[in-house]
């Protein structure tokens, strides 16, 4: 038995992040017994536990998920502590001690704020010796540079981040960061401090100008902190004593990149100045860093145009590496762009941002390396390079760092390719906040697509801290505004809103609590939801006002006119999705108010939701339940909602998918509900239809098309690979990558019953066309594992993980009641009403189904009915591309009298083979 993934905070190990009441958390594995009996947690000043400043002793009410710590801490200080599990078994295991450190927490800075000259467009270097006294037993570096900065110690980058300290609201605090220097300071030397202009002080969102929007001036503070052996210690604060150098970076912002001129002279060493401090308070940090999570190597190529170009075979969102030596003067460019078209580089849809990145040689070796901005790409054109050489580049993408929780895995190449997209995507935009895109002149925290990417989010990544830290600015932004929620946040000046946008504010946080099981988020946020379910009530007044406010809708959707082209409204009735978010978040605020134990605002908030629930019921359906939002998308509102009786609008749904040609029509807020709720009301043939479906518009026609990442419009590139519009088209926005979701939630069949997947619901579904799936989970409450795999088209075996202290309830797809017969089978010591009762352990069966789990298709059918099938669609289409063209009189025919009328003799071996084909299928 071994306890395994402790972290505090849900960040394994964090040092100076911003701790109040940190919350301690862990797994247990390979355990004999199924549940804990007790558990003890013990903190200790010293690493050997020896120390100890605080001890449950062992207690039943200690829970893995989440325990808040009850101990007064203090500033900068270490704190290390480990868990002892005692199972039903008679085991006792003890983690491995782990440790959390504090940053400044109230303690007063010995450091000033200093500035530079800001009128020299070359970056400051700020710098100071730190002289020794001694040997050193401990050293710290606290830090905020504005706006963005790089730390050195004796020319040695400090730490592995990018971007610090982070994209947040800076009127309202700013972020600053710890590292531990011990080891690079041991014979003291020179620390360096590189300024930026990045999300503060450069041209960042919607203000078309150079301005920025929070500062205009660079500003440092930062203090080492040292530790000698003998017990003195020494503080190195920033103040006037700190030189300025120029570096030879004459610009950098976020959107347009970052240019450096080699042949600039050294200037002579400014003084730094104090400068007035920043109006909002430093805090330590909150923010995951942003780091490097992979190195990709890149192919070279010369496109028609004759330009150099670099295909690094993935769209990213990050920096690069390149060693350059070319004469001097010469200007070295790197250019970025995330498709081709005709064979060459191409940028258009990135609108403003000039993305782009200079360099002019002084004729000596140098490797280039951007340090304040970031790109999002797959091709970088090269300029200036007399024979590039793609071994002399290499990408970094760059994401905050989280844990990777989910990984799932099909039989079906372009399936897996769609995980991976999203994946991509996922770690493309959350570049410290949760963006819509990485590549054009936004790149900014848009709610609407942060809330409804949250739940896959949290089945990829443990992004409780990343969400964590959204959501404490999306509350500071609220509370400037009485309870609106931006559009994007940190707002950057924004001060407009729209339903299912704002929602976030409530979806975010529920979300991540039944994900965590860890309810400080819900204490957390509690007040900013019902600062936004109140905003609304204000704005709706007596006359449904909220109705009248300005929404988005379901955004990008393709029933309304002009969807193919720079369209962006859909066609259901944004009165009725506005009234629909309001009530569900009224609806989920009351939950929250359950889960905290506060009667009155619960019962407050489920009145509301009642209130408005009936004034939907009245607006929108009539007395005998039909509903007239009758899009794709209001129907899976109304039934997600149970907002009508269930069978007439599902038949409604099935005949509105059945008009589009079973193809989706869906925008931001249908999309993400499509396959679930399909799924849910018994027509799991749609989802999985829609799923696998290659042709326009679909998740897989994008693959086909190369997608490798998840594209903002259904029709980013059309099927000749041209770009079809260039008003708004990202090809790496992960919204609609929402579908994952349901691939974890319901093929998986991963349904978490209790916050924390403590209990969960396990019901995956066996597609025949994935062959087999395997899913790993590595929930709050521990590893949940699902594998299915189709033997034949009647064999079925299962393989499924409880992890220690969980219990399942499965349901074994297509079983019939021989199957739960076989008593050895551990899988069925306690069937109820045909459903497995278990708990920690792993378990196998294998059986025959109760019916096929494939039809099989032959040319006798319908033609329709082959066509219906995804599958068999592609190989009839390949063999007779006229099929296409078949008048709908037509389409009932059998399939072979068919051919026989089209094909004379030749039809009959034709249609052999086609047979022998939609066997195999
Ligand atoms: C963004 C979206 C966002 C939308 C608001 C776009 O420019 O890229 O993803 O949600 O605006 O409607």
């Amino acid at each position: 038995m071994k306890i395994t993934r402790c972290k505090t905070d849900h960040l394994s190990q964090p040092l100076g992040f911003h701790l109040e009441r940190p919350v301690l958390s862990w797994c247990v594995e390979d355990a004999r017994g199924k549940v804990q009996t007790a558990a003890r947690v013990v903190v200790a000043a010293d690493a050997k536990l020896q120390s100890i400043l605080f001890d449950t002793g062992f207690r039943a009410d200690i829970d893995s998920t989440g325990f808040a710590l009850p101990l007064a801490l203090a500033p900068r200080t270490r704190y290390h502590w480990a868990v002892t599990v005692r199972t039903d078994a008679g085991e006792q295991a003890q983690s491995e001690p782990h440790w959390f450190e504090t940053a400044k927490m109230e303690e007063p800075w010995q450091a000033a704020w200093i500035g530079c000259d800001d009128g020299e467009p070359r970056h400051p270097l700020f710098c100071r010796e730190l002289p020794l006294a001694g040997p050193v037993a401990d050293a710290r570096l606290y830090i905020c540079g504005l706006g963005l900065y790089e730390a050195f110690l004796n020319g040695e980058k400090i730490g592995d981040e990018f971007l610090a300290p982070g994209c947040n609201n800076y009127n309202a605090w700013l972020q600053y960061q710890t590292y531990d220097i011990t080891a690079a300071l041991q014979k003291g030397g020179r620390l360096e401090v590189l300024l930026g202009n990045g999300w503060y002080k450069g041209r960042f969102g919607f203000m078309r100008s150079e301005k920025s929007f929070y500062g205009d001036a660079w500003k440092l503070i930062a203090e080492v902190r040292v530790r000698y052996r003998d017990g003195r210690e020494a503080v190195f604060g920033t103040d006037e004593a700190w030189q300025v150098r120029r570096s030879r970076i004459t610009f950098s912002n976020i959107y347009d990149g970052e240019r450096t001129d080699a042949t600039l002279p050294e200037l002579p060493a400014e003084k730094a100045v104090l400068c007035a401090a920043p109006a909002a308070a430093l805090n330590a940090r909150y923010s995951a860093p942003v780091t490097a999570h992979a190195r990709l190597a890149a192919k070279l190529m010369v496109t028609p145009a004759g330009e150099a170009v670099l295909d690094m075979g993935q769209n990213i969102a990050g920096i690069f590496r390149l060693c350059v030596h070319e004469p001097a003067g010469t200007q070295v460019r790197l250019q970025f762009g995330e498709t081709l078209q005709d064979g060459c580089f191409y940028r258009d849809n990135l609108r403003t941002a000039r993305a782009e990145y200079v360099f002019v040689s002084d004729g000596g070796e140098h490797v280039l390396q951007p340090h304040f901005t970031f790109f999002g790409a797959r091709y970088v054109k090269l300029e200036g390079i007399a024979q590039p050489n793609a071994e002399d580049f290499i990408a970094l993408p760059l994401s905050s760092e989280l844990e990777k929780t989910g990984a799932l895995q099909t039989g079906h190449g372009l399936v897996n390719r769609l995980v991976s997209n999203v994946e991509w995507s996922c770690r493309d935009n959350f570049i410290d906040v949760p963006t819509d895109c990485p590549q054009r002149d936004e790149r900014m925290g848009w709610t609407g697509d942060a809330q409804v990417f949250c739940p896959t989010a949290c089945y990829l990544y443990d992004a409780y801290p990343f969400y964590r830290k959204y959501l404490r600015d999306m509350a500071t932004e609220q509370a400037a505004r009485g309870g609106l929620v931006p559009n994007v946040i940190p707002a950057f000046g924004m001060d407009d809103t729209s339903s299912v946008w704002g929602d976030a504010a409530v979806l975010i946080p529920w979300t991540l609590y039944r994900f965590s099981g860890d309810r400080s988020i819900l204490e957390a946020q509690f007040d900013a939801m019902k600062a936004w379910v109140d905003y609304i009530t204000r704005i709706d007044g007596a006359d449904c006002g909220w109705r009248r406010a300005f929404h988005f809708g379901d955004w990008l959707a393709l029933d309304a006119p002009g969807a193919a082209g720079d369209g962006t409204r859909g066609a259901t009735d944004e009165d009725f999705i506005a009234d629909v978010s309001y009530m569900h978040s009224a609806e989920l605020t009351a939950q929250a108010a359950a889960v905290l134990q506060r009667e009155e605002e619960r019962g407050r908030y489920e009145a509301l939701a009642q209130r408005l629930r009936r004034r939907i019921e009245r607006e929108f359906y009539s007395p005998a339940g039909r509903c007239c939002v009758n899009t794709q998308t209001g129907l899976l509102l109304t039934l997600r909602h149970a907002l009508a009786p269930t069978g007439r609008t599902r038949d409604a749904l099935r005949k509105k998918l059945a008009d589009a040609g079973d193809k989706l029509q869906t925008g931001f807020v249908g999309t993400p509900l499509l396959c679930n709720i399909l799924h849910e009301n018994g027509m799991e043939d749609l989802s999985e239809k829609l799923l696998l479906n290659e042709e326009y518009p679909g998740w897989l026609h994008e693959v086909k098309l190369g997608a490798t990442t998840v594209w903002e419009r259904w029709n980013s590139l059309d099927e000749n690979g041209r770009v079809s519009s260039t008003g708004m088209n990202s090809l790496n926005h992960y919204a609609y990558g929402a579908v994952l979701e349901w691939m974890y939630r319901h093929l998986a069949g991963l349904q978490p019953l209790a916050a924390g997947f403590r209990r969960v619901r396990l019901e995956p579904t066996p597609v025949w066309a994935l062959k087999h799936l395997d899913c790993t989970y590595h929930s709050a409450a521990g590893a949940w594992q699902v594998s299915w795999q189709i033997e034949d088209a009647t064999h079925l075996a299962l393989e499924v993980s409880v992890p220690f202290g969980c219990t399942a309830e499965l349901a074994l797809p297509l079983a019939g009641a021989e199957v739960f017969a076989d008593g050895k089978n551990p899988l069925f010591a306690d069937v109820q009403e045909g459903v497995c009762r278990l708990s920690a352990g792993r378990y196998a069966v294998r059986y025959q189904t109760s019916v096929p789990l494939h039809t099989v298709l032959t040319t006798a059918m319908p033609v329709e009915t082959l066509l219906r099938d995804p599958a068999a669609r592609a190989l009839l289409l390949r063999a007779m591309p006229q099929l296409t063209q078949l008048p709908a009189r037509l389409q009932s025919l059998p399939m072979c009298t068919l051919a026989a009328q089209m094909g004379g003799q030749a039809a009959a071996a034709q249609l052999d083979r086609l047979d022998e084909a939609l066997q195999n299928l």
